[in-house]
């Protein structure tokens, strides 16, 4: 079972407690934006099998959304942080570079 540890109350939830969000750091795209992105903000989204960045609720705590960054291969958890950020905190990447070197994802290496 995926066990999440949420940032903001500092309890280890386990799946059940969650409410999953889907896919993290999307770019938004709205009014005044091109059909195709506009499209591709609400409708493609990344399915990897291995690191992905998510986001997550802790719905039976402290309600709050979060981040979470984890293989979904293994369900190995390289951290969660706060939903308040645009790309995944440096102390994830360190983590990320340390259990899967050469791994790069957008224009994160
Ligand atoms: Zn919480």
């Amino acid at each position: 079972m995926l066990t999440l540890q949420c940032p903001y109350c500092g309890i280890d939830a386990e799946e059940t407690e969650l409410h999953a969000g889907g896919e993290a750091h999307l770019t938004r795209f709205g009014p005044g934006s091109s059909d195709d992105d506009f499209e591709g903000y609400l409708f493609m989204r990344e399915n990897p099998r291995g690191v992905h960045f998510e986001r997550w609720r802790h719905a039976n705590g402290c309600g709050k959304w979060f981040h979470a960054a984890r293989c979904t291969n293994t369900l190995e958890v390289f951290g969660t942080y706060s939903a308040q950020t645009t790309e995944p905190p440096e102390e994830i990447h360190k983590i990320l570079a340390k259990k899967r070197p050469g791994w790069t994802w957008r224009d994160l290496k």
